[in-house]
């Protein structure tokens, strides 16, 4: 069973790790952990991630 936490890279088939990663974003940037592939350094966006902060920015940026 998926712990829900871990996961595989499809390609390298090697576990993921968190890394801290900076994003750029509408001219913003910022820093986040996300999971990332060791091996070809794929980046994996969560979904919290992707519907929650990217939201965030997009919403503030709109609000001006
Ligand atoms: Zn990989």
């Amino acid at each position: 069973m998926e712990s829900g936490r871990s996961r595989i890279c499809d390609r390298c088939k090697v576990e993921l790790r968190l890394m801290d990663a900076q994003f750029s974003y509408l001219k913003r940037s910022f820093r986040h952990k996300v999971p990332r592939c060791p091996e070809c350094g794929q980046v994996y966006i969560p979904e919290d991630l992707a519907r929650g902060r990217m939201r965030e920015v997009e919403t503030t940026l709109e609000d001006k």
